[in-house]
């Protein structure tokens, strides 16, 4: 389940939202350099039918202008002032032209109706109304030509006139025609003429010529302004400026739209010869966007193969990055042995969850499993495994949202819990559940945790001291203790202190010999005379301060250094029984304390006996006590330890028996040879009546299974009496010695043979 924390942390969505920007981003480039490109085709192409425009422009001024040039020098030259007006006259003006330039007719016109062409003369009705129609044109034609374009299904003829004056008296005209279609066969308007239409206009727009060779454009009247305002739109404004610009001898262009959408470019120029008429070109509609078109589809295309491209691109750079993120996630932020979370995620979340929750109270929980080690060997890492993960699970199920735990390294736990009222029934409910699901995997051995709790309070910020302090309340545990939890407090951290402060001495201590081995005599209260006695280690500072046993051995069981130490003990005991032995003094058995931690080590056996055989001690004079916790695991190994070490002469005292938890079991199974009863049990049953029977009782049952008894602590005469009376023969005490060094034990109790 993902949590408001997990929720938070979305880098990859950020990733993806900046590629997405840059992808718009790069669309609205694309989509501008496409209509930046557009634009330029449209006015690249605008401008080439513009230059079409003009050069078909130029082709009928050029026609038009020289036709008249033909027209006018033939009215000029029939009334030369050298000639008379006659018929050869006229006939042999007309025959000098014919020929030259384009194809044309050239007629003559008489007032008196004659038509003259370069070969015959002949009267015509024809020539009567073409006089009358000049004629209406006449103020005008007396300077200039009257040039009409007339248009039959089959034929576009232009025709220009010019009247023949002679004494200020009109004596005909000159009558020039052009057959125009073979002009328009010329390919400069094979562009105009394919797409588009050719025009040519009066002062009204009304239609002279019309091309008729493409498809029919702007159609439908015979005049252009009213055909254009059927095919286009909003054309008033427009048709008025070509009007007043055509008039004015301007050229121009416009840019209709046609009622379809499409745009329809129209360019016009004032025909030069031809009074207030002009030349009109009308591009297909769209024709333009079909120019440009492919181009423009080109480039879309390519935009949009780039994006599909940059798409793809962002995606897998997503994709990529999501699994980096994921992978790189899951390293920094997973545990590989649980595959729940780790330390560096814990501590993340435990930051976030103290800023959002800031009136909740938070506690760390730092716990381990007690003897892990035994778990992991007895029952295989794999099962171990499972127990260590079965942890993170149950807790996730049992806490909220709010709460974590994770495993540290090895069987360390590391939790942050809301320190509500239900926190310790939780964490029992845990260790119920952990348990159940262990005995689930096979394994008997009780899941117990060690626990070390640090309650955080409003101005604690860094969460690494608030783990270590946690550590240090865990750490302040043995793991012997019943209540397997500890507290943060200040007593705990000078605790820590004086632990440090041992550990960092220790070792120099036992090699500079500040370790130093005394005796407490065993007495016989029979014949009141001494029968053994017990090493005690004491450790004698360089400024001759004591430390008593108490204060460091836990320590050393914790850290393993009692090793060393009991070695150490054992090895003074048997050296100086073989000076003693060696100066012929009485020697008297001697027992050596046994940390329970070591006795399980594979080498135990070996050194022990080496130490014995090395110093040759007779069997019975070295006595090893251990306390019954040593049977608390693999009692069957350590029962075959001590028959082991028994036959290199060692014999076993069971000590503080009746402290703790004390089973008749152990006496029964366990070959002991000694029972030593601990001191507290024992003074208690000096006023305790109850006591005082199951003292006596078990005295009785230590005689009865003839195992030898020794009373520890007996610091007055009654509590000997007592003892005595109660069939107890050997004592241990105050009352009859204090621990003393092990030379003032020699020197006082071990004495020369004489
Ligand atoms: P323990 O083996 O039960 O040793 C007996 C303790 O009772 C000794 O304390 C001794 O001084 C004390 N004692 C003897 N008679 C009396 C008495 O009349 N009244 C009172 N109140 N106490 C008395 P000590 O020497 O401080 O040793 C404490 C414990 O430290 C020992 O208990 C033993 O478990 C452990 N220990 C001592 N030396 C060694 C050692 O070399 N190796 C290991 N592993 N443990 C040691
Ligand atoms: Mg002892
Ligand atoms: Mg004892």
């Amino acid at each position: 389940m993902k949590n408001a924390f997990e929720t938070k942390k979305q880098p990859i969505i950020r990733i993806l939202i900046s590629g997405l920007v840059i992808l718009v981003a790069c669309l609205l480039v694309c989509f501008t350099l496409v209509a930046a490109l557009k634009r330029s085709y449209e006015k690249v192409m605008e401008n080439y039918l513009y230059e079409v425009h003009g050069s078909v422009t130029s082709v009928i001024n050029d026609i038009v202008e020289s036709t008249d040039n033909i027209a006018y020098s033939c009215a000029v030259k029939i009334t030369d002032h050298k000639y008379t007006l006659d018929e050869e006259r006229i006939q042999n003006v007309l025959g000098m032209v014919e020929g030259t330039g384009y194809k044309f007719n050239i007629k003559y016109y008489s007032k008196t109706g004659i038509v003259y062409t370069s070969t015959k003369a002949y009267g015509s009705r024809e020539a009567t109304e073409k006089w009358i129609e000049y004629a209406s044109e006449f103020p005008k034609l007396s300077s200039k030509p009257y040039i009409n374009v007339y248009q039959d299904k089959s034929t576009t003829t232009l025709v220009i006139v010019r009247a023949v004056i002679k004494s200020s008296n009109l004596k005909g005209y000159v009558v020039v025609e052009v057959d125009l279609d073979g002009v328009f066969s010329n390919t400069a308007f094979d562009s105009v003429l394919k797409n588009g239409e050719l025009f040519i206009i009066d002062k009204d727009g009304d239609t002279l010529y019309k091309s008729n060779q493409g498809s029919n454009i702007v159609n439908g009247y015979d005049n252009l302004y009213k055909s254009l305002d059927k095919y286009c739109v909003k054309t008033k404004e427009l048709n008025k400026k070509m009007k007043k610009e055509i008039l004015s001898q301007y050229e121009g262009y416009l840019q209709y739209t046609t009622t379809k959408g499409y745009k329809m470019q129209v360019a016009y120029t004032p025909l030069s010869v031809m009074n207030d008429a002009g030349i009109v070109t009308c591009f297909k509609e769209n024709y333009v966007g079909q120019a440009v078109q492919p181009a423009i589809y080109r480039s879309t295309l390519s935009c949009i193969v780039i994006m599909a491209l940059m798409i793809s691109i962002i995606l897998y750079v997503w994709s990529s990055a999501k699994n980096a993120n994921m992978a790189i996630e899951k390293m920094a932020y997973e545990d590989s042995v649980t595959k729940g979370k780790n330390i560096n995620y814990f501590k993340e979340f435990s930051n976030y969850v103290m800023s959002v929750y800031k009136e909740t109270p938070f506690v760390i929980y730092r716990f381990d499993i007690s003897n892990f080690r035994y778990i992991n060997e007895a029952y295989g890492h794999k099962r171990a495994d499972e127990v260590l993960s079965a942890c993170i699970n149950i807790f996730a199920d049992i806490f909220s949202d709010k709460e974590l735990c994770v495993r540290m390294n090895a069987d360390q736990f590391l939790a942050i819990i809301v320190n509500d009222k239900y926190v310790q029934q939780k964490m029992d409910q845990l260790l119920i559940r952990v348990n159940e699901q262990a005995r689930g995997y096979g394994i008997k051995y009780p899941i117990k945790f060690k626990t070390g709790i640090y309650q955080i309070r409003k101005h604690d910020h860094d969460i690494d001291i608030m783990i270590d302090h946690a550590n240090v309340a865990r750490k302040s545990l043995s793991g012997d203790e019943k209540d397997s939890t500890m507290v943060y407090s200040e007593k705990i951290v000078n605790d820590m202190r004086k632990i440090d402060k041992i550990e960092s001495e220790m070792q120099h201590a036992l090699a500079s010999g500040e370790f130093k081995v005394y005796i407490q005599p065993k007495w016989d209260i029979g014949s009141n005379t001494i029968c053994g006695g017990e090493a005690l280690v004491r450790w004698i500072k360089p400024d001759g301060t004591m430390v008593y046993p108490d204060e460091f051995i836990p320590i050393f069981e914790n850290n393993g250094f009692i090793e060393k130490l009991d070695y150490f003990m054992l090895e003074k005991v048997c050296e100086s029984m073989r000076q003693a032995m060696n100066e012929r003094r009485a020697i008297y058995p001697l027992s050596v304390n046994q940390s329970r931690v070591f006795l399980h080590s594979p080498d135990y056996v070996e050194n022990v006996s080496k130490i014995i055989k090395n110093y040759d001690i007779p069997a019975g004079y070295v006595e090893l006590e251990i306390t019954e916790t040593v049977f608390d695991d693999e009692k069957n190994q350590m029962i075959n330890t001590l028959h082991t070490l028994r036959k290199v002469g060692l014999r076993f005292a069971m000590d503080d028996f009746g402290s703790g938890y004390s089973s008749l079991n152990i006496l029964k199974e366990i070959p002991f040879d000694i029972i030593k009863i601990d001191k507290e049990f024992f003074s208690e049953s000096v006023t305790g009546d109850n006591t005082r029977w199951i003292l006596q009782k078990i005295i009785e049952m230590v005689n009865g299974l003839g195992k030898e008894l020794v009373c520890e602590g007996v610091e007055t005469k009654e509590q000997s009496d007592m003892l005595s009376g109660m069939g107890c023969r050997v004592v241990q005490g105050y009352y009859y010695s204090k621990p003393i060094e092990l030379q003032t034990y020699i020197d006082t109790y071990c004495k020369v043979y004489t």
